[in-house]
């Protein structure tokens, strides 16, 4: 029998609509779901929505609506954008539902017959305004810490969960599993809190003050406190009570995936409270960081709450997500910004990865009639790059995913990507084409990156599944995502000669950075258009001498160059045109060195607006001849004055 795998989300409280913190969490889950269903696990991956307690019920009294009406006007807003950002979870649980509640109500039946939960009176100060209890110790001077109202002692009777006699047991099983709260820091912070002596946990609340919940089952006046309601839905939903041996092949879970502010809830009150019931605590939580955007805290109040449903719109399902887990570790603190999210689409998915596609299909469409060639005896290079490809699926993928290190796994995908368009760089196929006895070694060259892209197609689909299934068309692949494709040993040489490929659009086209927020255009006339210099101007229409005549043209000197670092094509020039210094990115690192550059007269549009690549700013365009690659760089025949005009 396979291996099970059973990975969990937060059910998200549903007082409002999903952003950017849902999407995050989520996407991950369903990479890592993705990716161990490709492996051959058995994967049970469960979301969904927190749909009780006091928060619910404000928002529905301020929409003047039923909380149950509330809840089921917000769930589908949750269940469409997971669809529609291609997220692969088994269920999706609603706290209101039957399946759940009666599951909650046992539980508590159960913890109450076994003594652990007790009734008794609390004196605390209470704010009326927003109906919570705060500690002496987050009063100052009787006001409420939230809305600095005069707060009243009030006393409640409540039913408590004695989770302080767990807290010896917690500490030393923290202790002795250091995997269970990751990442560490996360664990230390739990241990820090677990120093001060754990108090007993109300779960209840009385319905004077709060009705929408799930009522307890040994007293009619009480429903359930919300955390304890919603940390259920882990087992309820694998058959907890109701379905025994299908909840034992999937508890303990192996991941609860969170976020960093329900960190408490997910290993004290979790922990103790599976504890109590007689159940293992889950493998591992996970609590990753908060995202921040242009560097501030995102609130509705500052109007940059990032909305997942506009940039899929924007930039597409694919580029979302690998944005997400690209950009910074997860379990740290990351930033969100257009200006990075396009610079990571344009450099790596455009540039980088689409480009190779592109380039690739071309090349075999030219000089392989159409179908991937036989290939002949490997180079080194050839070797050098099979093994690369090797490695990554056969253990690197693997070792980040299992670390939950998804920048690093994205980090050697992309290593692959840019060996493989050195490779081709170097191996110059457009000068073997040109020789008949280099026939067999084009042949070779054609067939390998061909069987790289295979590599990269499986290594992303958990990532993209989208693109992956377009990659994996547009190569002509046979493959079936939904089958253990992981599971067998990866080995090289699975794309077969004679294999038609059906070159398509653009993977990932690069974005218009010159248009403003919201306007950003996807450029789809240039397919996979790689760096400036081989930029065309469009299409095949004949334009008017005017047309002509708002280009700038212009000689240009170049006063400096350097390699744009990361990049193996892009130089950054500082070129002199007479007036003023230009500082120009061109795509001719591949052809010329930064030293061949300097002093060379170069052929610049001087009025093309300025754009960033790869985070450097570019004021100009270099031209140069090339179809695929650049093969020679425009330049004057007699050595005319910087600035001068062309025409
Ligand atoms: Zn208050």
């Amino acid at each position: 029998m396979a291996q099970s795998f059973y990975i969990t989300t937060p059910i998200y409280y549903v007082n409002d609509v999903p952003h950017i913190g849902h999407a995050y969490t989520t996407i991950a889950a369903d990479v890592l779901a993705r990716y161990k269903r490709l492996k051959g696990y058995d994967v049970f991956f469960l979301t969904g929505l927190d749909e009780h307690g006091q928060k619910v019920q404000q928002a529905a009294a301020k929409g003047g609506i039923p909380p149950q009406a509330h809840c089921d006007k917000l769930a589908p807003q949750f269940q469409e954008l997971w669809k529609r950002l291609n997220i692969s979870n088994d269920d999706f649980v609603r706290t209101t539902e039957p399946r759940h509640k009666t599951v909650v109500q046992r539980t508590l039946q159960a913890l109450y017959d076994k003594k652990e939960i007790y009734q008794a009176s609390y004196t605390g100060w209470y704010c009326t305004f927003d109906e919570r209890f705060w500690t002496e110790k987050d009063v100052v001077g009787g006001l409420c810490p939230d809305c600095k109202r005069p707060l009243d002692q009030l006393s409640e009777t409540n039913y408590f969960f004695k989770m302080s006699k767990y807290q010896d047991w917690l500490v030393t099983y923290i202790n002795e599993h250091p995997d269970f709260i990751r990442p560490r820091a996360r664990r230390n912070e739990v241990l820090g809190f677990l120093q001060k002596p754990l108090e007993d946990l109300s779960i209840s609340r009385p319905k004077s003050r709060l009705s929408w919940g799930i009522e307890l089952p040994f007293d009619a006046n009480y429903v359930t406190y919300v955390w304890f309601d919603a940390l259920v839905n882990y087992i309820s939903i694998p058959g907890y009570l109701t379905d025994e041996p299908r909840f034992h092949t999937w508890w303990p879970a192996d991941f609860h995936l969170i976020g960093k502010d329900i960190l408490t809830t997910h290993t004290v009150y979790w922990s103790t409270m599976l504890k109590a019931l007689g159940l293992e605590p889950p493998k591992a939580v996970f609590a990753h960081g908060w995202w921040t955007v242009s560097g501030e805290k995102m609130s509705k109040s500052r109007g940059n709450v990032v909305d997942p449903n506009a940039m899929v719109a924007e930039f597409g399902i694919d580029a979302f997500r690998y944005f997400l887990l690209r950009e910074v570790p997860f379990g740290q603190d990351g930033d969100f910004s257009r200006e990075a999210f396009i610079g990571r689409i344009n450099s790596e998915l455009a540039n980088d990865l689409g480009n190779l596609l592109s380039r690739t299909l071309t090349m075999i469409e030219r000089y392989g009639d159409g179908k991937v060639p036989e290939p002949g005896e490997p180079s080194a290079m050839d070797n050098l790059l099979q093994q690369t490809a090797v490695k990554l699926l056969g253990t690197e993928l693997d070792v980040h995913l299992n670390n939950l290190e998804f920048n690093r796994a994205l980090e050697v995908i992309l290593g692959l990507v840019q060996l493989a368009n050195q490779y081709i760089d170097r191996s110059a196929p457009w000068n073997l084409a040109k020789k008949a006895e280099d026939r067999g070694r084009l042949n070779t060259v054609l067939y390998n990156v061909a069987e790289t892209l295979r590599f990269l197609c499986l290594a992303l689909a958990p990532f993209m599944p989208h693109a992956a299934e377009e990659m994996k068309r547009q190569l002509g692949l046979m493959l079936n995502f939904s089958k253990p494709l992981l599971s067998a040993e990866i080995t090289w040489g699975g794309v077969l000669p004679g294999t038609e490929i059906a070159k398509g659009t653009a993977l990932f086209p690069r974005i218009d950075t010159t248009k403003s927020q919201g306007e950003s255009r996807v450029d789809q006339q240039q397919p996979g258009t790689p760096t400036p210099p081989m930029s065309s101007a469009g299409g095949e229409g004949q334009i008017s001498i005017d047309d002509f005549r708002k280009v700038a043209l212009k000689v240009g000197l170049v006063a400096a160059a350097e390699r744009v670092p990361k990049s193996t094509k892009l130089l950054k020039l500082q070129v002199d045109i007479g007036t003023e210094k230009r500082q120009i990115v061109a795509g001719l690192g591949a052809k010329y060195s930064p030293e061949e550059m300097v002093g060379k007269r170069v052929v610049i549009v001087a009025n093309l607006k300025p754009a960033k690549l790869m985070g450097v700013e570019s004021q100009g365009m270099v031209l140069a001849a090339g179809d695929l690659e650049v093969s020679a760089l425009l330049t004057t025949l007699e050595d005319v004055p910087p600035g001068s005009t062309i025409k």
